[in-house]
C-alpha cells in the first residue's frame, strides 16, 4: 500500500530523512516512534505531499506520489491526515468541519454529506456535538471530530501525527480508543506516537526513527520483547 524508496529530505541542508526504504502492506497497523527530532513528522508529512522530497520515491497504492499527476484533492482523498492540533476550522462547527470536504471536494449536497457526517460523529459518541464550535469542545473532542473529518473521505491510508501529543493526560485514552476502534476496520494507518502502549496493542509493526534514519522495521512482538537489535534496545530504555 505505501513504499518509500530511498527516501531524502532536507531543510536548508540540514538532513531530517536519510535514504529511508520501507514498506507498509494494506490493512497494516504501523507505530512510527523515535526521540524528538529524529524524522517523524517530517517522514509522515511527505506520504501525503505536505512535505517535497529531495531524493527517492514513495507509492501509494503503486502510484508516485510525488509525481504530478495526482491532483492534491485526489491525494487528500486517498490519504487522511491527522495533525496533532487537530487542524480544526475554527468558524465551522463539528459537522461542518467533518462534512466540508465531502462537500466541496466529492460535490455531494449538504444534506447527503451531513448524513454521512453524523453518522461518523454516532460512531464517535459525539452527535451530540455537531452543532458545536471547536471552541465549546475539549481537546480529546476536537481531535476525534478530526479523525472522524478524515474517515468520511473514505481514505484508503489514514496517517496520524502525535495525535495525542497536544492534549491534556486524561483526554489521550479516549483519542486512543477512538484509534484502537478503528483497527478492526482493516484501514493501513501510520501514527507517530510516543504512547508505547498504544503500540503493544494496535501496532502490526513498530518503525524506529534516529537522526533521520529507519534504523528498525519490526513486527511489534519482536519490537517489545526486545529482540530487535541494539537501536531498539537503547530506545526502549528510556520507557
Ligand atoms: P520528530 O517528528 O521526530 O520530532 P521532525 O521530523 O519534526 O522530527 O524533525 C526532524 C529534523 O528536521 C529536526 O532536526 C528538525 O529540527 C528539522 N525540521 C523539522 N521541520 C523543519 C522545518 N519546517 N524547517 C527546518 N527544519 C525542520
Amino acid at each position: 500500500m505505501i513504499r518509500l524508496v530511498d527516501v531524502t529530505k532536507s531543510y536548508g541542508g540540514e538532513p531530517a530523512l536519510r535514504n529511508v526504504t520501507g514498506e507498509i502492506q494494506a490493512g497494516e497497523i504501523v507505530v512510527v516512534c523515535g526521540p524528538s527530532g529524529s524524522g517523524k513528522s517530517t517522514l509522515i508529512r511527505t506520504i501525503n505531499r505536505l512535505e517535497p522530497i529531495q531524493a527517492g520515491q514513495i507509492f501509494v497504492d503503486g502510484r508516485d506520489i510525488h509525481l504530478s499527476g495526482w491532483s492534491v484533492n485526489d491525494l487528500r482523498s486517498t490519504i487522511g491526515f491527522v495533525f496533532q492540533s487537530f487542524g480544526l476550522f475554527q468558524h465551522l462547527d463539528a459537522l461542518a468541519n467533518v462534512t466540508l470536504a465531502l462537500r466541496h471536494v466529492r460535490g455531494l449536497p449538504r444534506k447527503e454529506a451531513e448524513a454521512i457526517g453524523l453518522a461518523q460523529l454516532e460512531r464517535f459518541g459525539l452527535a451530540g456535538k455537531a452543532r458545536h464550535m471547536p471552541s465549546q469542545l475539549s481537546g480529546g473532542q476536537q481531535q476525534r471530530v478530526a479523525i472522524a473529518r478524515a474517515l468520511v473521505m473514505r481514505p484508503s491510508v489514514l496517517l496520524l501525527d502525535e495525535p495525542t501529543s497536544a492534549l491534556d493526560p486524561e483526554m489521550v485514552g479516549e483519542v486512543l480508543r477512538t484509534i484502537e476502534q478503528l483497527a478492526g476496520d482493516g484501514l493501513t494507518m501510520v501514527c507517530v506516537t510516543h504512547e508505547m502502549g498504544f503500540a503493544k496493542r494496535v501496532a502490526k509493526r513498530v518503525w524506529l526513527m534516529a537522526a533521520g534514519e529507519l534504523k528498525a522495521d519490526v513486527e511489534k512482538d519482536m519490537f517489545f520483547a526486545n529482540d530487535a537489535g541494539p537501536d531498539v534496545r537503547e530506545f526502549l530504555k528510556n520507557y
